[in-house]
């Protein structure tokens, strides 16, 4: 199962993530957007963790709510409102819960996902954070079916993150910032689906 303390961990490994890799997915969006995604990420997961002790002792979707609500008011341009919508929605169905099943857990990924989608009106090879997130969550799903216990879940789900992400890398852009460079969007990884690996390989630091 998924307890508290994991979910916790989740966030606060990703924390450190973001802060590793600031100056990278700035690099990345440097290329082709605004040069300012890793410090966007910073920004808002700072906030999440100086807020965390506030509430770290509620159930799951609790704890997913308020990160979402700290990003969304914390965190500017695009990704703050995609990445508070995927804790907004990932908290509902687990409201009231002290751990989750995998199963369980995927499925709150999935209404999180199924809220960036919503609110980017992102389709496959768009070049966004989406084309990380719906591979990763197939093959969650793939793997869990299977009854691979979690960390089998998490390896396969981390490894295919990385392909995704790389994926991007020949994409041309539709949505956001970098579509406005049109073909020159091809050759750049795309750093929303930078950080979103990240969160996955935060995932397998706490669960692995
Ligand atoms: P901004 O572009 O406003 O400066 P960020 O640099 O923080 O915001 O985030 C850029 C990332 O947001 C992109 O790399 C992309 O993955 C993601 N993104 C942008 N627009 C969308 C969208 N409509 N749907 C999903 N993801 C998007
Ligand atoms: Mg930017
Ligand atoms: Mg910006």
């Amino acid at each position: 199962v998924v307890t508290k303390q994991h979910i916790v961990s989740w966030l606060q490994e990703l924390a450190t993530e973001l802060k590793e890799n600031r100056e990278y997915l700035t690099k990345l969006d440097s290329d082709i957007g605004d040069a300012d995604h890793g410090l966007n990420m910073n920004r808002g997961f700072e906030k999440v963790m100086e807020k965390l002790p506030m509430y770290e002792n509620k159930c799951l979707g609790t704890i997913f709510k308020q990160t979402g609500m700290t990003l969304l008011s914390s965190v500017g341009g695009a990704s703050g409102p995609l990445y508070g919508t995927f804790f907004l929605k990932a908290a509902t169905s687990l409201n009231g819960k002290e751990e989750a099943s995998i199963q369980e857990l995927i499925a709150a990924m999935d209404d999180g996902v199924g809220g960036i989608v919503s609110r980017g009106r992102t389709k496959p090879e768009d070049k966004t954070m989406c084309d990380v997130w719906w591979p990763t969550m197939e093959a969650m799903h793939h793997a869990a079916d299977h009854d691979k216990d979690l960390s089998e879940v998490i390896d396969l789900a981390l490894h295919t993150a990385e392909e995704a992400m790389r994926a991007t890398i020949p994409m041309q852009a539709r949505k956001g910032r970098a579509s406005y460079l049109g073909e020159r969007s091809i050759g750049h990884q795309d750093p929303g689906a930078t950080s979103s690996m990240l969160m996955i390989k935060a995932l397998k630091k706490t669960l692995a």
